[in-house]
């Protein structure tokens, strides 16, 4: 389905909870290197439809295409993941009282187990790996540091990058900047950016302002269906989206 560009296809889903829409027919394409931000208000359907794409939740009727003709609606959780797919939920859940570098080797153990993935000296391709995130995530001078002792930001951007570790296609990231400080959301505009040259991002934000710093085609979610999608100007500029989130 679809053509060579796409990296996921989202082919007419459909979920319900106790009789509750909350995903409506809903059809959306990423491309391959595409990174896509999507809003909506409250209640919308972006977890539920992160839910999906990830198999935490299996759509009630609909596909999920990825990378042509895998429907992700068929795998589980572990297999999603390893079909190169990797969520970052909100809250940062790092490894508090191992090192940085640390917590990269250990998102990279696999199926290794964690003791090996830290007893273990570095293999070569495992030590490229981390250098390859630490250029992108700028962690490098943290390395040695507690995870604990990180600030916000950083535990966040360590998270990330956890899951670049993992080399994933498509990255999932779930509302990155909330609690940040301006600073620190502009360099995760930035992470996100760089992270986008080689890989489909796909965002769900509230943060307007982010989303305008992000500069990507965005999709307005209301009521489990694609409401308007297009530059932020125009989505923003849309009456159906502007009723939505002011006439609530
Ligand atoms: P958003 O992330 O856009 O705020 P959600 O995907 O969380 O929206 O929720 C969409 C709708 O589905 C909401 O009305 C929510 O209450 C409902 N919903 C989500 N998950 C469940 C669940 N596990 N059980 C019942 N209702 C749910």
């Amino acid at each position: 389905p679809r053509g060579g560009d796409t990296l996921l296809y989202l082919d007419a889903v459909n979920k319900s909870f106790d009789g509750f829409r909350a995903i409506n027919d809903l059809s959306l394409v990423v491309a391959r290197g595409e990174m896509r931000a999507i809003i909506g208000p409250n209640g919308a359907g972006k977890t539920t439809m992160m839910d999906i794409v990830t198999g935490k939740t299996r759509p009630d009727s609909g596909a999920v295409y990825f990378r042509g003709d895998i429907d992700l609606t068929r795998h589980d959780e572990a297999s999603i993941a390893r079909l190169g797919i990797g969520r970052k939920f909100q809250k940062p859940t790092v490894f508090e009282s191992h090192t940085v570098e640390d917590n990269l080797r250990l998102a990279l153990s696999g199926e290794r187990g964690v003791f090996r993935a830290l007893l273990d000296p570095f293999a070569p391709a495992e030590r490229a790996r981390i250098d390859e995130v630490f250029a992108l995530t700028r962690l490098g001078d943290h390395r040695a540091r507690l995870a604990a002792d990180l600030s916000h930001g950083q535990k966040q951007w360590l998270e990330i990058g956890m899951l670049l570790a993992q080399d994933p296609e498509l990255l999932l990231v779930d509302e990155p900047v909330a609690g940040m400080t301006d600073a620190e959301t502009e360099e995760t505009a930035r992470l996100l950016k760089e992270i986008a040259r080689t890989r489909s991002v796909v965002v769900v934000e509230h943060d307007m302002h982010f989303v305008r710093m992000l500069d990507v085609k965005v999709t307005c979610l209301h009521e489990g269906h694609v409401l308007a999608e297009g530059p932020l100007d125009q989505v923003s500029a849309d009456p159906r989206v502007v009723e939505v989130y002011l006439g609530r």
